[in-house]
């Protein structure tokens, strides 16, 4: 089945085409500067790549010149738009509603905007996504939304209420809700399937360590805990964003720094983590580099990241009353070797060995715990799109 799937930020409109059959992405690309001129980045395999700056004004229009392209006579990929059964959306919050995908009606577009306070710069944008689709396509063609907080949504109250006035929390509903769902879906899925496994029967840590991390107790088949919270800014510290803080530093900033709400919420997102500590990079390649050569804050951000990862791991085993599998994913998890080795490291009084053999420069999907090691830690590349895409067919079939 060929299925679209669409991830709209408030300037841009990423997308990829799936034959979920095969899983093969049919052609792929970007929307950008949608709403100031206008470019459009296309790639299809076996066809010479192609680039349009013709004007963007909407979401409309960029969900239209998308279609174009794949219709086009030299590197399109569709002879007929109706071969598109379907289209996935992207969507980052459905709030306490959601814990599965589901077909979008007058309802989820509700709940969507209802969720615009909890996810203020993406749902809207995620909802203008649908809705060009919709004005664009086919009709009848069904729009799945995808949402990023449903897999968490079978955490029990206990890990996700926060100790504040109980009144507060549910006015407007505080709670931790965790980000990178789809992902962490998809990983802890595709580990059992790896390991030839009853996914009902695993105890999994799912390690989604990328720009932004997080990280997800799996029991049994359920979410049941996870490091992000009512936004993504919660958890380890992450490439720009400072994770888990004492939240008193937020009035103290304010007042010292004279900042307002904005200020300080850009300085925890944009200017913190990893960057912010080094003073280098937010990208882990230019910190290790740094880091060799006796930047001594470089060094500090990355044991701060390494530490807090196994500080992590061991309290989800403490959680779950075990672990079977650690799972790591996503940009860091998949290429960084002594990350991995570095979160794991010291863990094996509960059972966890890495094989340097198996772990040093590997990033393909594999084991790479030692045989004797009693838990299973293995590299699972990431492929949010493809779930999306496998989401949307399984609700349209
Ligand atoms: P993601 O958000 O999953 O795309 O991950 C992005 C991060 O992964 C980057 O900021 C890098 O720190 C890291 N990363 C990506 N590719 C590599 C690589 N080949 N080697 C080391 N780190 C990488």
């Amino acid at each position: 089945m060929k299925i679209l799937v669409i991830n709209c930020g408030s300037s841009s409109c990423k997308f990829q085409l799936f034959e979920t059959s095969t899983g093969d992405v049919l052609a792929k690309g970007n929307c950008e500067r949608i709403g100031i001129d206008g470019k459009l980045t296309y790639k299809a395999p076996g066809k010479e790549d192609y680039i349009s700056t013709e004007a963007m004004p909407d979401h409309k229009v960029a969900v239209q010149l998308i279609l174009n392209a794949l219709v086009d006579k030299d590197h399109g990929v569709l002879s007929d738009i109706g071969e598109i059964k379907a289209v996935g959306h992207r969507v980052l919050h459905g709030g306490m509603y959601y814990s599965k995908s589901v077909i979008v009606n007058d309802d989820v577009k509700k709940v969507i905007r209802d969720c615009f306070p909890l996810g203020p710069l993406h749902n809207p944008a995620n909802l203008t996504g649908i809705e060009a689709c919709e004005a664009v396509l086919p009709e009848g063609t069904p729009q799945i939304a995808v949402f990023d907080t449903a897999f968490h949504m079978t955490m029990p109250p206990k890990a996700y209420t926060y100790a504040l006035p109980y009144e507060i929390t549910e006015k407007y509903s505080i709670r931790r809700y965790g980000f990178h769902g789809t992902s962490h879906r998809y990983v802890s899925h595709r580990v059992a399937e790896f390991l030839g496994k009853n996914y009902e029967d695993l105890k999994i840590v799912t390690c989604h360590l990328g720009n932004g991390s997080s990280f997800a107790a799996v029991d049994q088949g359920k979410c049941v805990d996870t490091t992000m919270g009512l936004t993504p800014l919660a958890g380890i510290c992450m490439g720009t964003r400072c994770g888990d803080i004492d939240p008193a530093i937020v009035p103290f900033l304010m007042k010292n720094e004279n900042l307002t709400p904005d200020e300080v919420d850009t300085l925890m997102n944009k200017k913190s983590g990893v960057q912010g500590l080094s003073g280098v990079s937010s990208d882990f390649r230019d910190l290790e580099k740094a880091s060799k050569e006796g930047n001594e804050r470089a060094t500090l951000a990355l044991d701060m990241f390494e530490y807090q990862a196994r500080k992590i791991i061991g309290s989800y085993a403490a959680a779950m009353q075990g672990v079977d599998v650690i799972v790591f994913t996503a940009g860091i998890g998949e290429n960084t070797d002594y990350i991995r080795a570095k979160a794991c490291e010291g863990l094996e009084f509960m059972g966890v060995k890495i094989d340097p053999a198996k772990n040093n420069g590997n990033r393909s999907e594999s084991i790479i715990s030692s045989d004797d090691s009693r838990v299973t830690v293995c590299i699972i590349p990431t492929n949010e799109e493809l779930a999306i895409a496998q989401e949307t067919e399984e609700l349209v079939k």
